[in-house]
């Protein structure tokens, strides 16, 4: 690097250590250009790894495993399981610690330069950072943003990180919340919910839309809530919280419900997490002094490349645009390093998996029925049922699951693949690498499958949709 005399120049500025910001500084390393990656946090690896995906995940699985212990007695497992959420959420601290230090390490063992400091544009060439230190600058070649995106709150319901609290604050808790109130009824709000129902808490939904996970075809939101009883979930449609107070040691949240359910009520509360969202990070650190734009949803605007509306400067991840996921950041951060390395790519993929990691597992990739048919396409939707499968028998999942697909019905195209099943996680990338290759039905159907796999009835139902599928009843197929 060359240090004049006020500036460090390098070939690259990465602003944020999320998935987009630290792979995006990884690869460009890769590639031989210098780089430097600017965190704020005192942590490196964003939302994703210290707030998000990682610690959530970690949770559920222990929370999984706890419910199981307390609800196989069919299969002759009984227990008394006792929960130690302390001892859980060190468990998780640790995991996800362990994590941040690997992306250190990555750094580390590709040059990457960590500047742990708040970063903002004087220009469209130059960086100010400020640490904890004094003042550092940084002229850059190119300049990638990958500053994220936070919790959107809701007016009269504003986290006070105490009772009112975001995703990070219900990650995070010492104590497991008696009463557990969810406003937002996204994969964030689900996930929270069947999370802290599976410890014990008394969940209530509370969701002002009609039905939940709305950007999700609609059956897979279906079977989600048809467990909710089962795990003592209660659902508030049409519902908004209109306000809260505390009288005594109590809180309460008043509800007010329209349509068939029309009613005012007060719900008692521990904690009630708002999860209607998050807004993209691109406010504070001098945007206005480069020629970057913003589109109608605020979300930075950028082409396949990634590249914004100032030459110089890229963004990926959250702050680039829905849908705000870790692996679309991965994969964009890659897409920004290679062209700015002059290497040709593009973030043109037409399969970016969502997963919820609800009850059942939910995953989905590629177009659904309606978008399909919005589109023009000649849809035909198949769907297997996983009480035909042999191992959701042997998993005691057979209720409710399913694997459905979309297909062009003209050249049996594969459009969109859902799945409602234990590993639904694992199960979708099969089906995005289809899509993104342009296989047919025929080709799914005639891969063999492992038996006795779940992934069997991603196979069963490329047959449904082909009318050759002998594990379902003569005629039986949507
Ligand atoms: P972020 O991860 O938000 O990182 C941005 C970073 O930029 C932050 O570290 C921030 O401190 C830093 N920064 C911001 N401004 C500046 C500045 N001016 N100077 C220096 N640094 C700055 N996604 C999935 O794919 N799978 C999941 O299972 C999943 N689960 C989730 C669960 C929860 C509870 C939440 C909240 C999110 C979840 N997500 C999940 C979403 C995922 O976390 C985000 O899509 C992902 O973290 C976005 O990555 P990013 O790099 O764009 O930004």
């Amino acid at each position: 690097m060359v240090v004049g005399e006020l500036s460090t120049e390098v070939d690259v500025a990465v602003i944020g250590s999320g998935p987009g910001g630290y792979v995006a500084a990884l690869r460009c390393a890769q590639l031989g250009l210098e780089t430097v990656l600017i965190e704020k946090s005192s942590y490196l690896g964003g939302v994703c790894t210290n707030d998000g995906c990682i610690p959530s995940k970690a949770l559920i699985h222990a929370a999984n495993i706890a419910f199981d212990s307390t609800h196989s007695e069919k299969m002759g497992i009984s227990s008394k399981t006792r929960i130690d959420i302390k001892k859980m959420q060190k468990w998780k601290e640790d995991v996800v610690s362990g994590l941040r230090n690997g992306i250190a390490s990555l750094c580390k063992s590709y040059g990457v330069e960590v500047v742990s400091g708040e970063a903002s544009f004087r220009s469209s060439e130059l960086i100010v950072v400020e640490t904890g230190h004094g003042t550092a600058y940084y002229r850059f070649k190119n300049a990638i943003i990958a500053t994220g995106s936070n919790p959107s709150s809701l007016k009269g319901l504003e986290f006070d990180h105490k009772r009112i609290i975001d995703s990070s604050d219900a990650l995070a808790l010492n104590e497991i919340p008696k009463r557990f109130i969810v406003v937002g009824a996204g994969y964030i709000g689900i996930e929270m919910a069947t999370l802290y129902a599976k410890l014990g808490s008394d969940v209530t939904i509370i969701y002002r839309g009609e039905r939940i996970l709305k950007n999700l075809e609609p059956e897979l939101g279906m079977a989600v809530q048809k467990r909710f009883d089962a795990l003592g979930i209660k659902l508030l449609l049409n519902s908004n919280v209109t306000d809260w107070d505390v009288k005594g040691k109590s809180a309460f949240a008043s509800v007010k419900s329209e349509g068939a359910s029309k009613k005012t009520q007060k719900i008692p509360f521990d904690k009630l997490l708002v999860a209607v969202g998050h807004e993209p990070t691109t406010k504070g650190f001098g945007l206005e002094k480069t020629k970057v734009e913003l589109d109608e949803k605020g979300f930075i605007k950028v082409d396949l490349e990634r590249r914004t509306q100032d030459p110089k400067i890229f963004a990926v991840g959250d702050v680039a645009g829905a849908p705000m996921l870790a692996h679309k950041a991965f994969r964009e951060g890659k897409v920004a390093a290679e062209v700015i390395a002059g290497k040709k790519s593009a973030f043109d993929n037409v399969a970016i998996p969502l997963v919820v990691f609800s009850d059942p597992e939910l995953a989905s990739t590629g177009m659904g029925e309606e978008e399909a048919k919005l589109k023009g396409y000649k849809v035909k939707a198949s769907r297997f049922l996983l009480s035909a499968s042999g191992r959701a028998k042997t998993m005691d999942a057979a209720g409710g699951g399913f694997v459905k697909l979309v297909s062009d019905a003209d050249s049996g195209i594969l459009l969109g693949a859902h799945i409602a099943s234990p590993n639904a996680s694992e199960l979708i990338s099969e089906l995005s690498l289809a899509i993104e290759m342009g296989a047919q039905m025929e080709d799914v159907a005639a891969t063999v499958h492992p038996h006795p796999t779940l992934s069997e009835s991603v196979m069963e139902s490329a047959d449904v949709g082909l009318d050759k599928c002998v594990h379902l009843m003569k005629k039986s197929s949507l």
